[in-house]
């Protein structure tokens, strides 16, 4: 059977980081890619917030980047998913959807999380052409224009107020009568002259020639009073919330409500002695690549802390 001191679970910010530092460190770092290679930052068009980049660069150029200079110090990437782990005995052991087995001395999670779309054909059809799931990523794009952001949680309040600080016009599409989220949040959207909330609303489908010119939209599905018009914008951005990729660790990590992995404050280390977590899969909050970043760059100095000190 084969045998790594550290195995990395997933190829976005975090988990190729975590690979830069273990292949620096002589730990000779087996990653597995996951089912997206380059991980959410290769769904975006061009990433303009990552330092080092004053031009900014294509969000699949810069994962291309950061997995050649991994590759560059000896990690070894393997594309596969890895389907289950035993975390209960050590070395612990992790199977890949090949079936093949491998034991590791220690693991970096690093599986990111996914953000929840409608389900809607048009979704796929203009993604990257006026579909965006991350306005932090892509509000900049719409400059003086009028987008809709769907969703009436806290994510979607302040995605909503980030973007009218950019946009003519702000939309927000509710299907409730009421907004999820936070009273402070809420208040926030509703006193700010650029976003009209509709409630009762939701999304049938987009339109446009070139990108999304429109949503098409009905308001009180179902009832008596039903009504469906179409509503001109250029963006259509989901916050319906993020899922997490933490399933296949859950009978043995730690995770809260909503799966997010739960880390020791301030740090990687999981409830596992010897498993940590870096980025997105670890944080509900900031959910941004350099953020990631640090987080495997954090995670690959605790791993060969751990290692050392065990004497692996
Ligand atoms: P939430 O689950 O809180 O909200 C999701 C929103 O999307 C809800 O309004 C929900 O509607 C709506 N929604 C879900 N599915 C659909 C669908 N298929 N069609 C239309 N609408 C849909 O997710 P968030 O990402 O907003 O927040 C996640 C967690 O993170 C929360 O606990 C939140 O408080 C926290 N958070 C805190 C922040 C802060 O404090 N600054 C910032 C961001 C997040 P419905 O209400 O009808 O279910």
């Amino acid at each position: 059977m084969e045998k790594t001191r550290c195995l990395i679970i997933g190829s976005g910010p975090a988990g190729y980081t975590a690979a830069i530092y273990a292949g620096r460190a002589n730990l000779s770092p087996v990653l597995y890619c996951g089912l997206q290679t380059g991980g959410q930052l290769t769904q975006t068009t061009e990433v303009e917030n990552f330092p080092g980049y004053p031009e900014g660069v294509d969000g699949n150029q810069m994962m291309t980047d950061i997995r050649q200079q991994a590759e560059r110090f000896g990690a070894d990437l393997r594309d596969g998913i890895i389907t289950k782990v035993d975390f209960g005995k050590r070395p612990f052991t992790l199977t890949t959807d090949s079936g093949d087995i491998i034991e590791a001395d220690s693991v970096i999670i690093a599986t990111g999380a996914s953000a929840k779309y409608l389900g809607l054909d048009d979704e796929k059809k203009y993604n990257g052409q006026g579909v965006s799931a991350c306005a932090t990523c892509d509000g900049f794009f719409y400059r003086k224009k009028t987008v809709a952001v769907v969703g009436g949680g806290d994510t979607a309040c302040e995605e909503a107020s980030y973007l009218a600080g950019l946009c003519k016009k702000v939309y927000m599409i509710v299907r409730k009568p009421y907004l999820r989220a936070s009273d402070v949040m809420k208040k926030r959207v509703e006193e700010n002259e650029k976003i009209e909330i509709l409630y009762e609303h939701n999304t049938l489908g987009l339109y446009g020639e070139n990108g999304v010119e429109g949503a098409h939209v009905v308001k009180r599905k179902g009832e008596a009073d039903e009504e469906r018009y179409d509503l001109p914008i250029d963006g259509f951005f989901l916050a319906i919330g993020h899922k997490p990729n933490t399933d296949v660790f859950k009978p043995w990590i730690d995770v809260d409500e909503t799966g997010y992995i739960k880390t020791v404050d301030g740090t990687p280390r999981t409830n596992i002695e010897g498993v940590f977590a870096a980025g997105d899969c670890a944080d509900p909050t900031y959910r941004q690549a350099i953020v990631a970043a640090g987080s495997g760059c954090k995670a690959a100095l605790e791993a060969e802390r751990y290692l050392a000190a065990k004497g692996l």
